[in-house]
């Protein structure tokens, strides 16, 4: 197979609640839409870069280019059987792995309606069902955070996920677990501690999380392996795993006990079951994290995370949780914490081109 043509996209979604990042509200989520043709079919894939380098480096900006003058050009000569080997292509241009992933991600989608199957069947998946989890933000009050976590546990989520920060940990956690004393609990720093917080950290021990996550900074495998040697509680790796090798050093060095594992940051659905593959034969569990996706990038990771090893709920929501209107058809919805994987051939779902044509702010297509 190969793509003939490509339609990249930008658009911007109306966000139901403002996401706050450390430079602002936005209200509207800027994602790229790659819509690749091949042997009259058609397969979305999106780039769930997020609008300021604060997460991973890439921004729109960067896919943008990356994916105009390299990837794109790479792809459109480029003769594959599976998408595999288009991955394999990719792997001339260095890092840049939401952009990689949002183009791999159409020709997963080709790929499975060539051969009728979804794309879980596609990717070896499993499971019908992903359990969901929910993350709830700095919320700077305890009441405030305790009302928060009671509606989220009434909707049926079965992980309650606190972001944390150096002077924001123990307490909102202790109050959350002595409130809701068998809620499976979790925390995530997003790399905020060093290691001068060793103490403050190793307090959590007390609070039987289910996983502190990403404690240090991304590069700091060390850190985190000196810290899971002291702790009981099992360390989860987030940003810190951007590659197979990345994996390859956290589970060699005893970093982790288990990966937030996003098709998305890893450079797609290849690499990230390779890691899912590593991780399982090491016995950690991995389980799927969300970068506020439209129902394009939720199908592809919905289908990751059908993979036998994701053994933990996931970070992923039905639509109506960000989305007045998704882009694709019928919205992802989450029941009694559960989210059905789709079974129809390809993303399974209907791609909304009238609404993603109405939400465009920049369109070029590459032939
Ligand atoms: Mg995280």
């Amino acid at each position: 197979m190969r793509i003939r043509r490509v339609v990249l996209r930008e658009i911007a979604m109306p966000l139901k609640t403002p996401f706050l990042t450390a430079y602002g509200r936005e209200t509207l989520r800027r994602l790229l839409i790659v819509e690749a043709a091949a042997d009259g079919l058609t397969g979305y894939g999106e780039v769930s870069v997020l609008s300021a380098p604060y997460y991973t480096e890439e921004t729109p900006e960067t896919a943008r280019h990356v994916l105009a003058s390299f990837l794109i050009p790479i792809a459109l000569q480029t003769d594959w059987r599976t998408p595999r080997e288009l991955a394999r292509a990719f792997a001339t241009v260095r890092r840049h792995p939401m952009a990689k992933a949002g183009l791999e991600a159409a020709a997963w989608d080709l790929h499975a309606q060539v051969h009728g199957i979804s794309l879980a069947q596609a990717l070896g998946g499993t499971r019908t069902h992903i359990e969901s989890g929910t993350v709830v933000g700095l919320v700077r009050d305890v009441d405030a955070l305790l009302r928060t976590v009671e509606q989220r546990i009434a909707q049926g989520y079965r992980r309650i996920k606190l972001k944390i920060e150096p002077g924001w940990d123990y307490e909102p956690l202790k109050a959350v677990r002595e409130a809701f004393p068998q809620v499976p609990l979790a925390a995530d720093a997003n790399g905020s501690y060093d290691v001068s917080r060793t103490d403050e950290l190793k307090r959590l021990d007390s609070l039987s999380l289910t996983m502190l996550e990403q404690p240090f900074p991304p590069p700091d495998l060390l850190a985190h392996a000196q810290l899971q040697a002291k702790i009981a509680t099992p360390l989860c790796l987030d940003e810190s795993i951007e590659s197979v090798h990345d994996a390859q050093l956290a589970v060699h060095l005893g970093s982790c006990r288990t990966i937030n594992l996003k098709p998305a940051r890893v450079g797609g659905s290849t690499a990230a079951a390779a890691i899912h593959d590593l991780a399982r034969s090491h016995g950690i569990a991995v389980w799927c994290g969300g970068m506020l996706e439209s129902g394009i990038g939720r199908a592809h990771c919905l289908a990751v995370a059908s993979l036998p090893g994701f053994s933990l709920p996931a970070d992923l929501s039905g639509s109506d949780q960000y989305w007045q209107e998704d882009i694709v058809e019928p919205p992802i919805t989450a029941r009694d914490g559960l989210i059905a994987v789709p079974r129809g051939a390809g993303l399974g779902l209907r791609v909304r081109t009238d609404l993603i044509e109405r939400l465009t702010v920049w369109r070029q297509v590459f032939e």
